[in-house]
């Protein structure tokens, strides 16, 4: 029965996305099984998390569109978000509602989905509320050296402070809903430390690509903003933007798991 509710619930969130342009057409799909597993299987509490990590990223990334305007080709997709970036930011939170089912006289997989979520939330809230940080940032390999805003691998102390925040409240929730609150740093911390390793990534490994009519870095690929295909410079050809939110949200889990075993 349950899983009939996470149905239609899923179905709600996805067609009301999809109308506002948050989610395109894969992505509306995407989200809409992602949904059904995660509502249906996990329950009300576990739907509460999903729904504030996806109301506050569409809600900031609409806030804040004007600020980005320019920057928008900087990332590699639009405001609309397809099956790649639903699945990069969510697909981790399908697993561990699973694990869940599995064990559930375990927290196990609520830890893993909480910390994952908080890790994504915060990479968001840092892109989202980063922009608005006075000076430009900071690459992270190299504090010293500083880049273009929407440089993936940049960081400010706008965005980390975001970030910290975007972690603090799905940890805030997750804790409350299970009232079991040293949850709450625990996967602050861990969230926290998921995007900062989505930033390090940013800065070594993930894929760049070159726009040779703008002369500009971008993640775009094979075709820049302007129609130009777009040239490898550096970093592993599959590690797009969509693999490094996924590892952002695997590093908070794993991050979690070792605070949960070792402090707790
Ligand atoms: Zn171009």
């Amino acid at each position: 029965m349950q899983l009939i509710y996470g149905f239609i619930l899923a179905i709600l969130i996805a067609g009301l996305a999809y109308r506002a342009h948050s989610l395109n057409k894969s992505g509306a799909i995407a989200a809409m099984f992602l949904g059904t597993i995660i509502f249906g299987i996990g329950g009300w509490q576990w739907a509460i998390l999903l729904l504030t990590f996806f109301i506050t990223s569409t809600a900031l990334s609409r806030a804040f569109k004007k600020s980005k305007q320019g920057l928008n080709e900087k990332y590699s997709k639009g405001n609309e978000r397809d099956a790649g970036q639903v699945f990069g930011n969510g697909g981790l939170g399908a697993v561990f509602v699973l694990v869940h089912a599995l064990y559930p006289e375990s927290n196990i997989g609520w830890i893993g989905f909480a910390a994952s979520l908080a890790a994504v939330n915060a990479d968001t809230w840092a892109t989202e509320l980063g922009v608005l940080n006075p000076t430009p940032p900071q690459m992270i390999t190299d504090l010293r050296k500083r880049v273009e805003k929407g440089t993936s691998g940049g960081v400010s102390l706008f965005g980390t402070f975001a970030s910290l925040l975007g972690s603090a409240l799905i940890a805030a929730l997750a804790a409350f809903l299970t009232d079991d609150w040293p949850l709450f740093p625990l996967i602050t911390l861990a969230g926290l430390s998921g995007s900062l390793f989505d930033s390090l990534l940013g800065a070594t490994v993930q894929a760049m690509y070159f726009c040779p009519t703008d002369k500009k870095e971008t993640e775009k690929h094979p075709l820049h903003t302007c129609g130009t295909e777009t040239v490898h410079i550096r970093g592993w050809k599959w590690l797009n933007n969509d693999w490094v939110n996924f590892a952002c949200g695997a590093f908070g889990a794993l991050v979690a798991f070792l605070l949960n075993s070792n402090i707790r």
